[in-house]
């Protein structure tokens, strides 16, 4: 949309809520406004509050009128801490709301429906100021305070007073991080970071922000005052003069004694502090500051502004509980455990969708080694060629979440069943991915009689026709429900393709394979997963329960199989679900 700024800033003059508009010069193309270097332009206007004046200015960014106007306080070190209106000014108005459409053919509308909302944000800050919320949104002021620094914390805040070890890297960019890491995976990541040493404190009463873009010594000083228990060993380490910065080079023995006994002199001096501030909402919110100067006195023993450099420091919530949450997951499941048997095409996608559910521990068991073969069908890619499936898988997936705990056990479901029964028992859920349709029988008769939890098992038929998960739970309805014995053999009752052909796909003379696609693999994953959460959910236990999808038809005619009636009957794409699949005559229902 080509935008005639004039013609917006005619919009704005006529605007009824703000007066003596003025815009901002233009330097080298850019308006000359220090927080928004990239903006279409920028203007200074004034509005009226209660009979006060208060200067404000009005920015067009690149994507008006597909966004909001933004609107800042033009002097906000004159205010004090205003309720959704950080340090710079800026006035947060627009809260993200479903649909996030704008009406971009009529800017002008957008322009006004801006300004009034950012003012009347701005005249509920000024009239009710709710203390409860600047805490609430600690983070989000301190994150735009003035030479702000990045630290990621891997583990949640402690309750009590800690020292904590941070790490800086200085490989492409900087991250440092405090505390411990979660996994060898991030050791590797984080092996050259030089230590230091940190504090962490837990506030016992709410604090507030700076009113300032920046950290005062004293704003510091005072937030000790709501640090109950400071923890002996910070005295210590203060008393021991700890917060000196080392002397560079190896100094022998005698001259670190005698450098004591020394009258002291003015030493350059570090400290890392992080803190935690009770939300009234819930939770904690969590900053730090760096603190440097050269000076005799320690930063507590004097009471002035200078020498000391305050950096304050944002603190990233690099830890499971805060990023499942954060990444929409609904349900807390860390406290729950699934074992995926079978970690193929099937099973290595139900063991990723578990973990980016947030389910706290994986049992993968597979006898198989990764081939070539598996690449283009399987999460493990060409670096994992040649390793045990479940032990690359469980690496693979801890290494990349924060929090997974897993077990591989590179062994087939019945020696696993054997050997580590108690493990099988401890499990809330099997999931059998083996697609070994014997074995699945046989455990589905069995389990009731071992105790095992309930077992979910799933499948792709072969020429992706159709995908299936069934869960063997509390109620009527199992795998054998599905079975059907003829003179022939067994087969399945659900499947879409007639018994007994050939499916195997040969391409290289030996070793055949069943033909289906990796989104095959990926949808029944799905599939299998949505029907654990309905499980974990249901208020009922772990009823029974049946899914399934229908395919496409195309591969399996160029394959030249027979269908079923059934998948005639089944429309295209459609989903199966059902809690009553019992078969009056399965073995193993019958008694239930
Ligand atoms: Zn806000
Ligand atoms: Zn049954």
């Amino acid at each position: 949309m080509n935008l005639d700024l004039d013609q917006v800033e005619e919009w704005l003059a006529a605007h009824p809520e703000i007066h003596d508009v003025a815009r901002r010069e233009v330097l080298d193309g850019k308006p000359s406004f220090e927080h928004e270097k990239t903006c279409l332009a920028a203007w200074d206007v004034t509005c009226t509050i209660d009979g006060e004046p208060h200067d404000l200015v009005v920015v067009i960014t690149n994507q008006f009128p597909a966004d909001m106007p933004k609107v800042y306080l033009r002097n906000p070190e004159r205010y004090e801490l205003l309720n959704h209106v950080n340090c710079h000014g800026d006035i947060c108005f627009w809260d993200r709301r479903a649909g996030g459409f704008f009406a971009t053919s009529r800017p002008r509308d957008i322009l006004s429906s801006g300004i009034y909302a950012a003012l009347k944000r701005l005249e509920e800050s000024l009239k009710e100021p709710d203390p409860d919320n600047l805490v609430d949104e600690f983070e989000g002021f301190w994150r735009w305070l003035k030479g702000k620094q990045t630290v990621a914390f891997f583990a949640p805040p402690a309750r009590e007073s800690v020292r904590m070890t941070v790490r800086s890297t200085h490989k492409g960019s900087t991250i440092t991080y405090a505390g411990e890491l979660p996994s060898a995976a991030y050791a590797q990541r984080f092996k050259n970071g030089d230590p230091e040493t940190a504090w962490y404190f837990p506030l016992d009463t709410p604090v507030l922000p700076p009113s300032s873009d920046t950290v005062s010594a004293a704003y510091v000083r005072s937030l000790f005052g709501s640090v109950k228990v400071k923890t002996s060993k910070f005295d210590v380490w203060m008393k021991n003069g700890k917060f000196r910065k080392k002397p560079s080079g190896k100094k022998s023995k005698f001259r670190k004694k005698s450098e004591k006994d020394r009258p002291r002199t003015s030493q350059t001096q570090h400290y890392t502090f992080f803190f935690s501030t009770p939300r009234p909402a819930g939770g904690h919110a969590l900053f730090g500051v760096h603190i440097k100067g050269r000076s005799k006195e320690n930063f507590f023993e004097s009471d002035s502004e200078k020498p000391w450099e305050i950096t304050p420091i944002e603190i990233e919530h690099h830890y499971r509980e805060f990023m499942t949450e954060r990444a929409g997951a609904e349900y807390d499941l860390t406290e729950v455990s699934v074992a995926v048997v079978g970690c193929g095409a099937v099973g290595c996608r139900v063991a990723e969708k578990l973990t980016l559910m947030g389910v706290g521990e994986l049992v993968l068991v597979d006898s198989d080694y990764f081939t070539h073969e598996n690449v283009f069908r399987h999460y493990l890619g060409s670096s994992s060629i040649g390793t045990k499936k479940a032990k690359a898988l469980a690496d693979n997936l801890a290494s990349e979440h924060v929090g997974l705990s897993t077990v591989w056990r590179h062994m087939g479901r019945e020696e696993w069943l054997e050997d580590h029964e108690g493990e099988a028992k401890r499990m809330d859920f099997i999931v059998d991915a083996t697609g070994d349709f014997n074995g699945m029988r046989e455990v589905s008769r069995q389990r009731e009689g071992m105790g095992l939890p309930p077992i979910l098992f799933t499948w792709v038929e072969a020429a992706g026709v159709g995908g299936f998960a069934v869960l063997d739970g509390d109620t009527k309805g199992c795998f054998n429900c599905l079975v059907r014995d003829r003179d022939q053999g067994p087969y399945m009752t659900c499947h879409y393709l007639k018994p007994d052909q050939v499916v195997a796909k040969d391409l290289t003379g030996c070793g055949s394979f069943i033909p289906f696609s990796a989104l095959d693999a990926e949808k029944t994953a799905i599939m299998a997963c949505e029907m654990l959460l309905d499980t974990i959910n249901d208020p009922e236990g772990s009823p029974s329960m049946y899914r399934s999808w229908r395919g496409r038809a195309d591969v399996a005619e160029k394959m030249g199989l027979e269908f079923n009636p059934s998948f005639e009957a089944d429309s295209p794409l459609s989903v199966k679900d059902s809690r009553d699949f019992a078969s009056v005559i399965c073995p193993v229902c019958r008694g239930r």
